[in-house]
């Protein structure tokens, strides 16, 4: 049995949880749920970083002391992961006796290999990184990470760590294990620092109390990451299990942050290396998280609560996001419009309309039972089988967003098989009797497998599908769950729908429309967009083919703007080029109304922007958006503007 074993950073316990924080967890747990489905013996290892200046400063703040206060927010990031159905093997404090036993036996070690000596340290120092700079790396005296602190000369005696005596086989062991570092971008430029040279590293801290005391001179701690990091093996019985250690150490994936990477890819495997223990397989840096654009900070107001962002949708649909929408390794963005936008899209219309949908026919038809009862629809089985093999590919290559667009191409498919085969027309053939007990079970069978497939993404949505389409959900495994299966009985339960449409109003506040009405007038056909759950044909054509649903246009993303500036664009009588404040940043765009306006007379205007059009390039000039304006025919364009300017950026629909 496959061996796996997955970890995340420890999350700091300085604030409350955060949506970017929990972004990580989920991606973790999805692999390890993912690897518990495919038969693997898997560990997956989270906790709580609770020794450092910023944690016995938010203590202190709260009036507490550092051990009461560690308490208290561990506590409130359990909950949260239990909220969030975060499945980890061990959830590990760095206050745990082991830890604490581990990291001295660790530093015991590489004591014993000589790399620990005792030295003056002075630079630039940012208190929330916990790290040392150059002034090089600053921006102008203050941290790139945390744009708000400025980075202030420390000097200290303490230990230091010999990480330069470590340059060479590091950079060796990065070149022949080009999977050691992923995506490659970081490999790239974790390769590029390391040969730019390593400095001694400060490993011990006199200046504060709340840590590990340093063994042999207990006037100092050990340093926050020579002691977080070290979680990675006492979480898994280094220093106190040494046959739990044996069987789960190296790890085979470290999920990070790419801001850490550094600390895990060069000082971790460095310690490692000193202490003469194995290195980790991967080291995986996934990257930022935004709201509407924008880096989610706390200075800037952006942090988004992620109960909040659960009790929108559900934690599924939250999940499902958040590994489906953005690419595994790359920034991504999170906005409530998107997500409720992606909510109703593959959720209430695509596969809980689906489920509903298959399960009505089932009852209408066949009283809820069905089975196969003729030729099976090869072409379903085989998009479900090719599907079922490229989501375990991308799963095992790390990229959760396209196993999970894997599950999604058995849905659409299942959409389409129903709009072709037409059930509610085989119901009037009664010689079609075998073929429509069969078209429903292949439908059946279908939803089955796609809700094997998100089972790691949404376990409790998937498990309620299995329920309703007749299967259980206990003990899956994939290599017999995760494909067609062409025989069986299944009892379909017909029930209220699993995901009601969320009805975006004019306002922030959506609210949801329980059973999105039901008569027999609705769409079986694709797209599933907008169809209810119900079944059967139309029975009165759309009277007009050109209207779209409210999804296609919530995709377009309108949004005020004010012109910053305006200049005519050189040889060109129609174009002005505009300098606007969009809230989130300012940007140029070329518009078609030189013949209507004075570039003077835009500037201080408010208009409204199509905000999520893709470049183009207009007379050499990139423009980033549209400008709306009524075209009256035959007469000058009229600008969209506002009687009451509301702020730049506020969304128009
Ligand atoms: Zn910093």
């Amino acid at each position: 049995m496959a061996k796996f074993s997955v970890t995340t950073a420890i999350v700091y316990v300085n604030d409350r949880p955060a949506l970017h924080s929990v972004y990580e967890l989920v991606a973790a747990d999805v692999l390890a749920r993912y690897h518990r489905l495919a038969g693997g013996d898997t560990f997956f290892l989270t906790g709580t970083d609770e020794h450092s200046i910023n944690v016995e400063r938010a203590a202190r703040q709260q009036g507490m002391g550092a051990r009461v206060y560690s308490d208290q927010m561990a506590q409130i990031y359990k909950d949260v992961e239990a909220q969030f159905r975060i499945s980890y093997d061990r959830f590990i404090r760095t206050e745990d006796p082991d830890h604490v036993a581990g990291v001295q036996k660790l530093i015991g070690a590489i004591q014993a290999s000589g790399d620990i000596y005792k030295g003056t340290y002075s630079g630039w120092y940012c208190p929330s990184c916990e790290a040392f700079y150059q002034e090089s790396e600053l921006n102008n005296g203050y941290c790139r990470i945390h744009p708000a602190i400025k980075a202030s000369w420390l000097q200290e005696d303490n230990y230091f760590f010999a990480l330069s005596r470590y340059q060479e086989r590091l950079q060796q062991h990065i070149e022949k294990h080009p999977q050691f570092i992923q995506p490659e971008s970081r490999r790239n430029e974790i390769l590029g620092w390391l040969k730019a040279g390593l400095k001694d590293f400060s490993i011990s801290r006199s200046t504060i109390a709340w840590g590990i005391p340093f063994p042999g001179d207990e006037r100092h701690v050990v340093y926050v990451w020579g002691d977080a990091l070290v979680n990675y093996i006492t979480g898994v019985g280094y220093g106190s299990d040494e046959a739990a250690f044996r069987r789960w150490w190296p790890a085979d994936l470290h999920i990070i942050g790419k801001d850490i990477t550094r600390f895990h890819t060069v000082i971790w495997p460095a310690m490692l290396l000193s202490a003469r223990l194995p290195l980790p397989r991967q080291v995986f840096g996934h990257g930022f998280m935004t709201l509407n654009g924008q880096r989610m900070s706390k200075s800037l107001g952006t942090i988004v609560d992620p109960l909040e962002a659960a009790n929108r949708h559900g934690v599924d649909p939250l999940r499902l996001y958040l590994a489906k929408e953005i690419t595994f390794g790359g920034d991504g963005d999170f906005s409530w419009e998107r997500f409720d936008e992606r909510y109703n899209v593959d959720l209430a219309n695509n596969l809980g309309n689906l489920v509903s949908r298959v399960a009505a026919m089932a009852h209408r038809y066949r009283s809820g039972r069905v089975a196969p009862a003729g030729a099976p629809a090869d072409g379903l089985a085989r998009i479900g089988d090719e599907a079922a093999s490229a989501y375990r590919r991308s799963m095992d290559a790390l990229s959760l967003h396209e196993a999970v667009a894997a599950a999604f191409r058995i849905v659409d498919a299942t959409n389409e098989f129903i709009a072709s085969t037409a059930p509610w027309q085989l119901a009037k053939e009664s010689s079609a009797a075998d073929r429509l007990t069969q078209v429903l079970f292949d439908a059946a069978e279908a939803i089955r497998l796609a809700a094997v497939l998100l089972t790691p993404i949404m376990p409790s949505s998937s498990a309620e599908i299995l329920r309703r389409v007749g299967v259980s959900a206990d003990g899956l495994r994939l290599d017999r769950d995760g494909r067609w299966r062409p025989e069986g009985e299944r009892l379909l339960a017909q029930e209220g729908p699993l995901w009601p449409r969320f009805e975006i109003g004019p306002t922030m506040s959506g609210k949801k429309e329980a059973a999105t009405v039901a008569d027999d007038s609705t769409q079986p056909s694709k797209p599933p967009a907008l169809a209810p759950a119900g079944e059967g044909p139309a029975s009165a054509p759309a009277p007009a083919d050109n209207r779209i649903g409210i999804d296609d246009f919530m995709r377009v993303e309108l949004r005020v703007a004010k012109v910053v500036a305006a200049e005519r664009v050189p040889k060109s009588n129609r174009l002005l080029k505009l300098q606007v404040d969009v809230g989130s940043e300012q940007r140029t765009l070329v518009a078609g109304i030189a013949e209507a306006y004075e570039p003077e007379a835009l500037v201080g205007k408010s208009v409204v922007v199509v905000f999520n059009l893709k470049p183009a390039k207009l007379m050499g000039i990139e423009s980033n958006g549209m400008v709306l304006a009524a075209s009256p025919d035959g007469g000058k364009p009229i600008v969209v503007t506002f009687e009451d300017a509301p702020a730049p950026g506020t969304r128009v629909r």
